[in-house]
């Protein structure tokens, strides 16, 4: 017999579930199983909620909140008179629940989650037998009456011999009087344990959101690993002590029973994830975890470490006090604890800095801090991205001691999150098979799953990802952006998102959005916020534009028509070339770096003269190459004029003092002749060229390649490790 839980977060919904289906299947393949389960995550505090609501209208309300989560499941799973059968059973359990004891409401949402699984297994072709943990676990005087409760479990599983798999609801129990009962919050593992027990199973695997038990809560400390083998005391210490990842009740049936029972990941089940026994397969001395827990009615927080057949207690304490005290920690009091349990007292201001601080002694031998990274965008940029962390890690790590880790990517259609980190290599996969990323679905998630330190990549051309960039602030990450109109917002939105960056105490880059890996923007920073002031700033911005104009040989080879489809197949061009000839997107350009030297500069403040007239914008595509085309004569008369003065023309944006204008500066985006004389003449391809005037130094010139997802990866990783 195996024995197989699943928490909350595996049955969440109708496709955790068939997840959970996929891995049980194999798992019935292999032997008889039983399968316990939590209720649907958030299910058991709804119930709680509910259970203390007196007002009839908002209790009924939240009833049917609930019935429709689940129905929306049944909706999913089941087809036809199953689905209808599904649904009477699970309406059934809900007038039962409506019309329960306001303490009995919280012992129905594993009868829920079990229901729909049985019957999904049963359609399935499992011969599935259902087990009523309500009758089966007993608890006398609130705590488990182990021999009832094993005989009462072995004598319904003896009754089913022609069952292949048994679903039974976790958490739930029935007291000595008979009335249903819990077995405390978290409590399905402790069930998972106590089948285990009484059917003295050959495994016993507890599946659940995260990679295994980690040295350290991996939300706290970025650098945290799973650990591979662990004894059960260590476990029970490190669980009692708050690693929520298992009920520390769980550990003694399994235990006492000699059965060795692993952690296993739901989103990972390649992993082998974490396996607690009697004689794990470690070194002795080796340090298992670190991690602590709030004690609110003390004022204080409690930090342990816990590791197997330590010896020298007084090296290890004086490690810890040293860790401590290089990290600005004050501890309340002495080192205590006995075995190979060390505890230690802090503020509980200071406990995460006191856990990272004892994880970086303990475990982080390579002095290399991690840097947690999330993706949004997988286009060109977001895959040349992934692919140049990939190639670069271990030489950023080596030389600047910070190592890059990808714990999140998502595309337009679906996301995936993995805070042990996404190799490169599998990112494609693990995309596909990921969740859907509809209604802001990854953000939600990368806020819930964040580690301190964080940082969120914007690198799609997303309209609207800028709003919720606040709320990444408010949770601590750091944002770097390629996105351009996340930054050419009006005014006062671009300060109002600076702001709250620097109120959080942590940093918005986007120094991709202009010039590309160019360091346009940064210089520009560091002239504007020294005491030197800016004159001006004149750019040969636009890729496209350069493009077309370096390429250009009078029609000889290409036409302009040919040249622009060109660029636009290269990805040079926004999807309607249009926005890059009519000056769109430079005018972007030009106020990021207006506003980066300090000028509050609106899109209405610019003066924009697109090379071509209005008859060529309001038109479908076609027209407008049509009209192209008829134009061209034109624009090679032009051409030849410019060649016989020896000058060029380019498509400048420029921002020059002038103290009759609008916050004391002209901006301009036009066609300029410029000659040999000038920095914007030498220019090949889809090269920039930025030229910075200032009060007192020299004119700056920065050129450059401004083009080319290689480089837009390079700038990103510059702007994620600055
Ligand atoms: N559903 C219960 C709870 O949320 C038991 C469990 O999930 O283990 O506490
Ligand atoms: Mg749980």
């Amino acid at each position: 017999m195996q024995v197989l839980k699943f928490g909350g977060s595996s049955v969440a919904d109708a496709t955790r579930m068939s997840g959970v289906l996929d891995i049980v299947l194999a798992a019935v393949e292999r032997d008889r199983c039983v399968l316990v389960s939590s209720a649907i995550s958030g299910c058991t505090d709804a119930l709680i909620a509910i259970g203390a609501e007196t007002d009839p209208a908002r209790r009924a309300q939240q009833i049917d909140a609930l019935r429709r989560r689940h129905h929306a499941i049944a909706q999913r799973l089941f087809t036809g008179t199953e689905r209808r059968e599904m649904t009477d059973e699970l309406d059934t359990l809900f007038e039962e629940l409506a019309a329960a004891e306001p303490e009995a409401c919280v012992t129905f949402g594993e009868l829920f989650s079990t229901r729909i699984l049985a019957r999904k297994f049963a359609c399935e072709g499992i011969p599935t037998q259902w087990l009523d943990s309500r009758k089966l676990v007993r608890t006398l005087g609130g705590v488990v009456a182990e021999g009832l409760t094993y005989s009462g479990i072995a004598a319904a599983v003896a009754a089913a011999p022609g069952a292949r798999l048994f679903v039974a609801p976790g958490f739930i129990a029935s007291d000595g009087a008979g009335r249903v009962t819990t077995l405390g919050r978290g409590g399905s593992d402790y069930s998972a344990a106590l089948y285990a027990a009484a059917l003295h199973a050959a495994s016993l695997e507890i599946w659940t959101d995260v990679p295994g038990m980690m040295t350290a809560n991996p939300k706290v400390v970025p650098a945290a690993v799973t650990i591979p083998d662990i004894s059960y005391q260590a476990a029970l210490a490190l669980a009692e002590n708050g690693a929520k990842v298992l009920y520390a009740p769980t550990v003694k049936p399994a235990m006492e029973a000699g059965i060795a029972f692993s952690i296993r990941n739901t989103f990972d089940p390649k992993h082998p994830g974490t396996l607690i026994s009697g004689r794990p397969d470690v070194k002795e001395g080796a340090w298992m975890g670190v991690t602590s827990r709030t004690l609110p009615e003390k004022g204080e927080a409690v930090v342990c470490l816990v590791g197997e057949a330590v010896s020298g207690r007084a090296s290890a304490s004086s490690r810890i006090r040293a860790a401590l005290s290089e990290a600005g920690i004050q501890p309340l009091g002495d080192v205590t604890g006995e075995g190979d349990t060390f505890f230690i007292r802090v503020r509980p201001t200071v406990e995460q800095a006191a856990v990272g601080a004892i994880h970086r002694e303990f475990f982080e031998h390579r002095a290399v801090t991690v840097i947690p990274v999330f993706i949004a965008g997988y286009g060109a940029v977001g895959h040349e991205l992934v692919r140049l962390v990939g190639l670069s890690a271990d030489r950023i790590a080596r030389r600047r001691g910070r190592s890059i880790r990808i714990m999140g990517i998502a595309d337009s259609r679906r996301f995936v999150i993995d805070l042990r980190g996404i190799r490169p290599e599998e990112a494609e996969n693990r995309l596909q098979g990921g969740e859907r990323a509809e209604d802001g679905a990854f953000i939600d998630a990368v806020l819930a799953a964040a580690p301190r330190g964080s940082v969120f990549v914007d690198c799609t051309d997303d309209h609207h990802l800028h709003l919720r960039y606040a709320e990444l602030f408010r949770g601590g990450l750091g944002i770097v952006t390629s996105n351009r109109r996340s930054l050419a917002l009006p005014y006062v939105q671009y300060a109002a998102l600076k702001a709250e960056a620097r109120q959080n105490g942590t940093f918005f880059r986007y120094d991709t959005t202009v010039g590309n890996a160019l360091p346009i923007l940064e210089s520009i920073a560091s002239d504007a916020n020294c005491s030197d002031g800016i004159e001006s700033i004149e750019a040969v911005v636009s890729c496209t534009l350069n493009y077309i104009i370096t390429g250009y040989d009078g029609a000889l080879r290409d036409s302009l028509a040919t040249l622009l489809r060109r660029a636009q197949d290269e990805g040079l061009t926004e999807s309607d070339p249009r926005t890059d000839l009519g000056g769109k997107d430079v005018l972007r350009k030009l106020l990021i770096l207006a506003r980066e030297a300090g000028v509050p500069l609106e899109a209405d403040d610019v003066e924009i003269t697109p090379i071509l007239g209005p008859e060529f914008f309001d038109c479908p595509l076609e027209v407008f190459y049509r009209r192209l085309a008829e134009y061209e004569p034109q624009f090679i008369a032009r051409e030849a004029e410019l060649d016989a003065a020896g000058q060029r023309q380019r498509f400048v944006a420029s921002l020059r003092r002038d103290p009759a204008a609008r916050h004391g500066y002209r901006a301009e985006i036009k066609m300029q002749r410029v000659g040999p004389e000038s920095p914007f003449y030498w220019i090949s391809g889809t090269e920039n060229v930025t030229v910075v005037r200032s009060e007192y130094s020299a004119p700056l010139v920065i050129k450059g390649a401004g083009e080319g997802v290689r480089l837009a990866a390079t700038g990103i990783i510059k702007d994620i490790l600055m």
